[in-house]
Parts: structure tokens; C-alpha cells; sequence
């Protein structure tokens, strides 16, 4: 692993250096997406471990989704900091609240309920509600939002009155379902996500001994996507502090895009207030996206209007992107005549980035809500192309998942070969031939009915063989690391990466709502769907909602490296009457077209030698994967994931340099 604190420094750029040496008291770094906030702060931990100035497992990391926390811990790892805790707020708050029951609540320990809604039905129809789908949603967003606000059920009406919340249902209604909710809920034994956080602040607060334990545990706080607290989460990072300052806070306020659970960007905007001695950063190189798509970021921030308090209030927070990469291919606007139309499209444009030696897991398909995603994930398969959808996320809590790692553990448990009832009669593949382990597990996964050959369709069982695709995968690619290796020694592997949620990759097109995508980067993004009542999405009503679906989409481009492809559609339906008109957001967008390309005319849009877009679509289109500066074919994994070879190195600018660095001692240090 990388100690030499040096060599974490030289990754960073003069800013971020700033951010990795503030190691005592309060820092906050304001910047932009990708200007390589996660990056300074994974950097700043390590750098801190490497100086002795934290012990690493005094430092707790926090961000917001599993996803997110398992990819900081693996880049925590491969600098030198494996020890480090690296969070949900949920599983450090769950974590403490389990190891402390005993002593502090007693009795049984809770159950976490994994979705609201069952309750909330039941709620609805103690109060003699009529609910459907729809409503029950809401109801329950509604109960997330009072309690991450900490809002009672009799207060809730003056609440979203001083929110200006738009309630989805009438007031008192909420106020009703929700009391029964938390009275059929303490019935039943249950805990919520949101119960998590409090009993954890509630145990806090009055038990100064197991307040302490904690926080001799913890000294040192770091949090991510911190312009997405919410006031609960807030309060349990205050506890955790108690009196302490070594907190270092990173974030974007024109990424806050879970305001409709509580969260807000206050807290972020209003950090140097409270902490008057605060070191505080500002980044603006922008080294993920291309200047093409920095280009339509910048646009769609410089129109938010300024007429209306959010909108005014929008504008303040936002901060320019100044593009460090090259010149890539122009951004795509598509108008199609309907959405059948629109995935067919989109799913043959993918199709030619992957002939032309794309990764299918560099590419993702963004939408506004889930149900969008069907119509690409039948575009997709019906072209052959596999896909993921929303990512990999609690991928060991898939129900195939399970199912399958209960069945190889059996067959581990039998030798691999005699439980064959379990596995379908086909384990005596046995452990000897030449593929052994991988053939084996292959064997036992067709136990549950899977075969190697992908299902015609799309849907659940397309998804279901793509988690199982994933197991056998991941078993070759084990047996690779380790020739030797039996079945248990893969099973154990396999419940390792369960216990951390350490999902395998599924080399797969991501299909992900804008919300699940935030904090991500892929080579190229499909948004599709920007339709007036998808984006914005129809109950999109106040101006600040306005603004908040305005973040939304910005999240959504700047996920882009190379590739950006805006479409939306006419019509619903094939032959359907096109009542749909784009996206109000795509006026400005086109404007900032217009005027990228006089400055590309006008020489402002800085072009690499000999790299621009021509040049690099020809290269892709001459093999599988070619080196873009050279044209030289690519063997090694380190240079086919850069797109370029090693020696190469004049034309590498130095972000791209950094990052084959970092990737290189990330290998290191996971062989070492
Ligand atoms: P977001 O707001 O979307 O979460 P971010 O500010 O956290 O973005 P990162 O994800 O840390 O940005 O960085 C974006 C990309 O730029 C990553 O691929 C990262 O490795 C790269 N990067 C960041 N800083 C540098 C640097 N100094 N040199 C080279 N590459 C960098
Ligand atoms: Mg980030």
C-alpha cells in the first residue's frame, strides 16, 4: 500500500493539496462535479494515516449510498488506508445502535424494516383511507420527509407551510396515516431507516458513558455529498463530534437533489458560519468531462433565472467548471417520435460505441424515475447488449444472489461433486479440469436453472441471469487470482464480499435513475427522456422544485467523461398523438450549443495534438481497443482501461497521468 505521503500529495492538484494537508480542525471544500472532491478527500485521509496524524481507525468516512461508501473504501485501500471506516450514515449509526442495545435499550434487538409501504397500507386503512400505488408512495415519502426533519404528525401541516412543501395529499391525512404508522410499527417490532438515526441520537444524548466510547473511537470526520443532509443526519454527526472540530465536510449545492426527504444544502452554505476558524477550499478544475460537456453544465446553471427567491438562491450556489481534458465529440441532441423510438435509437447507438471497443460498463442510460427504464432494457437485450439495472447495488441481497451462494456452499460442503440433487446433477465437473473451479460453479448455478446462454427478453428473469452471469464470472476471475483454490475457499470468498457488500462487476450498460447515479462517472452517458413532465417531472410545481429537477439533470451530464446524448421523445406510444414537448431546460443547452461551437471556431476550446474527435473515433473504429495517441493495439488491462498505451506519455495531459498512476498503485496494493 502507498505510505509515502509524498507520493499521495503528487496526485492532487495545488487546491486539492490545500484540502489534503488541512488535517486539524474544520475544512469544507465547495466545488463543483467533477472537480475531484472525493478524490482530495480519500487522498486527505490517507495522506493524514501516512503522516501519523490519524490513526486510521479513528477516522470515519460517511457518505450516502452503499455504492458510494464501497468505492471510497476501495480507493481507501488502495492508498494505504484499508482500516479506515468508510459508511452510509445508516450502517455506522445501525452499527452502533447493535453493538450498544444490549446495554442501553435491552431486550431483542430491532428489525429493520426494509420498506415502508406495507405499513403505511395498513396505516391508511386503520384510518379508513383509500389508497392506491401512487398514493401509497407518497404517503410514505411523506412520513421519510417529516422524520429526517423531525417533524411530529400534529405539526406536520405548519411544516411544509414553512418549507414551502407542496404536500402531495392533504395535510391532515398525512398527520393521521403517519401517527398509525409509527403506532402499527412500535406494535410489530419494528424499526425504520429513519428510527435508526434517531434511537442512535437518542442513545447519544442520554448515556454520556456510550457517547463517550464512541467518540474515543472516532476522532476524525469526513463526509461526502454533504450538500444531501438531512437535519437528522446532521444532529447524529454532531453527536458523533460532540465537542470536537476535526470534521471535513465536501460538496456541491447544485447537487442537492434529495430535498424532498429533508435534505439541504444549509448545512454546507452555512458551514463557515458555523465554524468561524474553517479552512475552507474552493476546486474548479473540472477533470472527469470533456470541455464539450462542461460546456452544457456551466449553460445549464447560467440560466437559472433570477426572478424568484430559489431561483436567486439556485444561482449564489453555483460555481463555474473550468475543463482540463481535451476536446471529445460533440454532445448529441436527438428528438425522436416516440419512446419506442427513442430506446431503439439510444440502444443502437450504444451498440456501435461497443463494436467500435467500448466497455458496456463505461456506458449508462439515465432516466428520471425507474419506469422508464423497461422500454432500454427491451431495446438493449433484444440487441444483445447486456446491462445492469441502477447499478450493482446490495447486489449480495438479490434473491438469486442468495439462493445461489446457499446452493455453491452446499455443493462446497459435499466435496463439489456428490450433492448433485443441488446441483442439478452437473457438479462431478469436478475440481481437476482446466477451468476447474469455474466450470464447477457454473455446474452448481445450473442447478437453479441457469444457463450460460443469456434469455431471449428483458424484465426480472434477464436481470436474474445477469446476477447469476455475474457469480460465474466472478469465479473465473477468482480462479485466476488463485489456481489452487477449491469450491469453500470461492464460497468463503463470496461471503467476505457479502459481509461488505463488495459487489463484483457486472460488465454491463448501467441503467440508472438520475438520482442513483450521483457521485459516478461513465465514458458515456445517455440522458434520455427530457420531456416537459419527465424533466421536469410533472408535480415539479414551486420554483424551488423547479430548481431542485434543474440539479437533477446536472447531476446527470456532468456523469459524463467523453460521450453525452440528450433525446427525449414526441409521443408515449408508436402512432401516438406527440403530446409531449421537450424539456424547458434544453433552450438553454441549445444556446450553449451554439455558442460552443464559435468557440471552437474561435480557438477557446483547448484541442489536444492530433487528438480531437475525428481522430479519436477513427482510432476506436480500427480494432477492438487502440491506443489513441499512437494507434498501437492494447494488451494490458492498465492501458486498455486509460484508452492509451504506456508509453505514450507527451500526450498524456496530467489528469489522465494521474489517473494511470493511481490506477497502477491501486493494482499494487491490492497484489501486495
Ligand atoms: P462529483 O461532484 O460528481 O462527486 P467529484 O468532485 O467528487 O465529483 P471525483 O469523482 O473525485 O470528483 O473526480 C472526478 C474525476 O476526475 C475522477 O475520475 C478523478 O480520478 C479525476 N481527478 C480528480 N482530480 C484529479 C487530479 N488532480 N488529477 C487527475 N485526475 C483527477
Ligand atoms: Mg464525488
Amino acid at each position: 500500500p502507498m505510505t509515502d505521503p509524498d507520493e499521495l500529495l503528487a496526485g492532487l492538484d495545488r487546491e486539492q493539496r490545500e484540502v489534503a494537508r488541512a488535517l486539524h480542525g474544520p475544512v469544507c471544500v465547495l466545488a463543483g462535479a467533477g472537480t475531484g472532491k472525493t478524490r482530495a478527500i480519500t487522498h486527505r485521509i490517507a495522506y493524514g494515516a501516512a503522516t501519523g496524524a490519524f490513526q486510521p481507525n479513528q477516522v470515519l468516512a460517511v457518505t450516502f449510498t452503499a455504492r458510494a461508501a464501497g468505492e471510497m473504501r476501495g480507493r481507501l485501500r488502495g492508498l494505504g488506508a484499508a482500516a479506515v471506516q468508510a459508511r452510509t450514515f445508516h450502517s455506522a449509526a445501525l452499527r452502533q445502535l447493535q453493538y450498544f442495545w444490549p446495554q442501553t435499550v435491552g431486550g431483542p434487538a430491532p428489525r429493520i424494516l426494509e420498506s415502508k409501504i406495507p405499513l403505511v397500507a395498513e396505516a391508511a386503512s386503520a384510518c379508513r383511507i383509500k389508497t392506491d400505488r401512487a398514493a401509497l408512495r407518497d404517503l410514505a415519502s411523506e412520513i421519510e420527509w417529516c422524520k429526517s426533519t423531525q417533524t411530529a404528525p400534529e405539526d406536520y401541516d405548519s411544516a411544509v407551510a414553512k418549507a414551502q412543501r407542496v404536500p402531495p395529499r392533504e395535510a391532515a391525512e398525512v398527520s393521521r396515516v403517519y401517527a398509525a404508522y409509527e403506532e402499527h410499527k412500535r406494535d410489530r417490532g419494528f424499526i425504520d431507516f429513519e428510527d435508526v438515526l434517531l434511537l442512535t441520537i437518542g442513545v447519544l444524548d442520554s448515556r454520556p458513558d456510550v457517547a463517550d466510547q464512541v467518540r474515543a473511537q472516532y476522532r476524525h470526520f469526513v463526509v461526502d455529498e454533504y450538500q444531501d443532509v438531512n437535519p437528522l443526519q446532521q444532529r447524529l454527526l454532531e453527536q458523533w463530534l460532540g465537542q470536537r472540530d476535526s470534521l471535513c465536510v465536501v460538496g456541491d449545492a447544485s447537487q442537492t437533489i434529495y430535498s424532498f426527504t429533508g435534505a439541504t444544502p444549509e448545512y454546507l452554505l452555512g458551514f463557515p458560519d458555523r465554524y468561524k476558524d474553517a479552512t475552507v477550499i474552493r476546486l474548479v478544475r473540472d477533470y472527469r468531462s470533456t470541455p464539450q460537456v462542461v460546456g452544457v453544465a456551466n449553460a445549464l446553471l447560467a440560466a437559472i433565472p433570477r426572478d424568484t427567491p430559489a431561483g436567486r438562491r439556485a444561482a449564489r450556489a453555483r460555481l463555474e467548471l473550468v475543463a482540463q481534458r481535451h476536446a471529445g465529440p460533440p454532445v448529441g441532441y436527438t428528438e425522436y417520435p416516440d419512446e419506442a423510438a427513442e430506446a431503439e435509437g439510444v440502444a443502437e447507438s450504444i451498440k456501435k460505441l461497443i463494436d467500435r471497443g467500448a466497455r458496456p460498463a463505461e456506458i449508462a442510460v439515465l432516466f428520471r424515475i425507474n419506469a422508464q427504464s423497461e422500454v432500454y432494457e427491451q431495446a438493449l437485450a433484444d440487441r444483445g447488449v447486456p446491462y445492469v439495472v441502477r447499478g450493482v447495488e446490495r447486489f449480495f441481497d438479490r434473491p438469486e444472489v442468495r439462493q445461489a451462494v446457499l446452493l455453491l456452499r452446499g455443493a462446497a460442503r459435499s466435496g463439489g461433486t456428490s450433492d448433485s440433487a443441488a446441483a442439478g446433477g452437473a457438479a462431478g465437473a469436478g475440481e481437476e479440469t482446466d477451468d476447474g473451479l469455474a466450470a464447477t460453479v457454473r455446474a452448481v448455478l445450473s442447478g437453479s436453472g441457469w444457463s450460460p446462454k443469456a434469455p431471449a427478453g428483458s424484465g426480472r428473469a434477464r436481470e436474474q441471469w445477469e446476477s447469476l452471469a455475474a457469480l460465474a464470472a466472478l469465479a473465473e476471475e477468482y480462479a485466476v487470482g488463485h489456481p489452487r483454490a477449491g469450491l469453500a475457499d470461492f464460497v468463503r470468498e463470496l461471503e467476505e464480499r457479502a459481509a461488505v457488500q463488495h459487489a463484483p462487476v457486472v460488465d454491463g450498460v448501467t441503467l440508472a435513475s438520475l438520482h442513483s447515479a450521483k457521485g459516478l462517472e461513465w465514458d458515456a452517458v445517455h440522458l434520455v427522456g427530457l420531456t416537459e413532465g419527465l424533466l421536469p417531472i410533472t408535480y415539479a410545481e414551486t420554483d424551488e422544485q423547479i430548481e431542485e429537477e434543474r440539479r437533477l439533470l446536472y447531476v446527470g451530464v456532468t456523469r459524463a467523461r467523453e460521450t453525452l446524448q440528450l433525446s427525449w421523445a414526441l409521443a408515449r406510444a408508436p402512432g401516438g398523438r406527440p403530446s409531449r414537448r421537450p424539456s424547458r431546460f434544453l433552450d438553454s443547452l441549445r444556446e450553449a450549443k451554439a455558442a460552443m461551437t464559435e468557440a471552437g471556431a474561435g480557438g477557446v476550446v483547448r484541442r489536444g495534438s492530433g487528438r480531437g474527435p475525428q481522430e479519436q473515433g477513427k482510432s476506436k473504429r480500427t480494432g477492438p481497443v487502440r491506443c489513441r495517441v499512437c494507434g498501437k493495439a492494447l494488451i494490458e488491462a492498465v492501458d486498455r482501461k486509460l484508452g492509451r498505451c504506456a508509453d505514450c506519455p507527451s500526450d498524456l495531459d496530467q489528469a489522465l497521468f494521474q489517473r494511470l498512476r493511481d490506477w497502477r498503485l491501486e493494482q499494487a496494493a491490492e497484489q501486495s
